[in-house]
């Protein structure tokens, strides 16, 4: 999921995956399509 965060610089989008924040939402949801931050790390 993507997280909004209203700051008094605008609007922020998060990705509640890895933490990276964003200022556009399209960039957040594209990042947040191809994040491979849901994969189990005991895997590896
Ligand atoms: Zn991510």
């Amino acid at each position: 999921m993507v997280a909004e965060t209203e700051r008094e610089d605008g609007t922020w989008f998060e990705c509640e995956e890895c933490g990276l924040m964003f200022d556009d939402r399209q960039d957040a949801r594209q990042h947040e399509a191809a994040c491979d931050a849901e994969e189990p790390a005991y895997i590896q």
